[in-house]
């Protein structure tokens, strides 16, 4: 025993071989340099990494004509207990062709994966800028949310809801233009009146019917909810519900419980928009024609362009 009373540990058995790492999680080898599909139709360079996300990754590549593109990258072993839900979340995204929602082109496979070619947004996103900008001023908010209204009014029209929209999924383009993407958690509705009841989103965003409303479904309504956390998010620098674990997080979205910072000024009509939107009676909400007929939007400055270097600075729009 040692000077505390505690026995001294027993000596290591000589040569007992280490035991390899245990990995939960392997990282699949990287796809080929040149992508193909197996007709040999398309082919693809690799030429850059652009990043991991749930069950994907995702890489710039070039064409023949060397245009550049995304590639994500799922592995067919992945796959194996999702291939149809994966196939219908493609038929849903390849369906929509509107400037502020990211360009589906091809999907193929080879032995290994399954890739899907998308426009490349190379500014990386909304969560991103935020991050380096800690928030947006109500001008750049006006103008990301005209454009995330209208790819989201869009989608409706043609019976989807995109159900995971939230500053990460709203890419932007070379010229600062917003492109939703990641359709992975869209929904069809194939009959009107349809509500769905797969509870799934991401904490933050998500709209109280989904988590305490199960017998009754949700609908469209919970992507206006995320329009309004968004746009809490944008001119606050944070989103309304955040606290340090999910549960508190979801009790708060259940007693609708944000508050405004008194630190730094929000409009009145900021604050008043973001009110209305977040109601929990998802038929109280307002439609988003009203919501872009607001008086945030009607009664300030929308600008026609942002320049890029709102990257890092706020811009001064006089
Ligand atoms: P998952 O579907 O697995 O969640 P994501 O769609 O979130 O994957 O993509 C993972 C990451 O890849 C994103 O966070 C982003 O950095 C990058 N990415 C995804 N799509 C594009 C794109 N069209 N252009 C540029 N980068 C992209």
């Amino acid at each position: 025993a040692n000077a505390n009373g505690a026995p001294k540990p027993p000596p290591k058995a000589p040569g007992s071989p280490p035991l390899p790492r245990q990995n939960s999680k392997t990282t699949p080898p990287s796809p080929p340099k040149v992508i193909s599909d197996k007709t040999g139709r398309m082919h693809f360079d690799r030429v850059g990494f652009l990043g991991e996300g749930g069950f994907a990754r995702v890489y710039e590549v070039k064409d023949q004509r060397g245009a550049r593109l995304a590639c994500k990258v799922v592995t067919k072993a992945s796959l194996k207990t999702k291939k149809a839900k994966t196939k219908a979340k493609i038929k849903i995204h390849r369906s929509l062709e509107h400037p502020n929602i990211v360009n589906f082109q091809e999907c193929f496979e080879d032995n290994e994966n399954v890739y899907m070619t998308l426009e490349l947004c190379p500014s990386g996103s909304l969560m991103d800028m935020l991050r380096r900008r800690r928030r947006f001023t109500e001008p750049e908010a006006r103008f990301f949310m005209v454009q995330l209204i209208g790819a989201c009014h869009y989608m409706h029209t043609h019976q989807v809801i995109h159900r995971d929209l939230k500053l990460g999924n709203l890419f932007l383009d070379a010229n600062m233009n917003v492109k939703v993407g990641d359709f992975g958690l869209a929904a069809l509705i194939e009959n009107p009146g349809e509500r769905k009841k797969t509870i799934c989103g991401t904490p933050n965003y998500i709209a109280p019917e989904v988590l305490f409303d199960t017998a009754n479904g949700h609908s469209f309504e919970v992507d206006t909810w995320s329009v309004g956390v968004i746009l809490y998010t944008l001119v606050v620098g944070r989103p309304p519900f955040q606290t340090k674990d999910v549960k508190a997080i979801y009790k708060r979205i259940r007693d609708n419980e944000y508050e405004f910072p008194t630190e730094r000024v929000i409009s009145s009509a900021a604050q008043h928009l973001i009110q209305q939107i977040l109601t929990p009676n998802p038929s109280e909400r307002p439609t988003l024609h009203e919501i872009v007929d607001h008086a945030f939007f009607t009664q300030g400055p929308v600008p026609s362009y942002i320049p890029t270097s709102a990257h890092d600075a706020p811009p001064d729009f006089k």
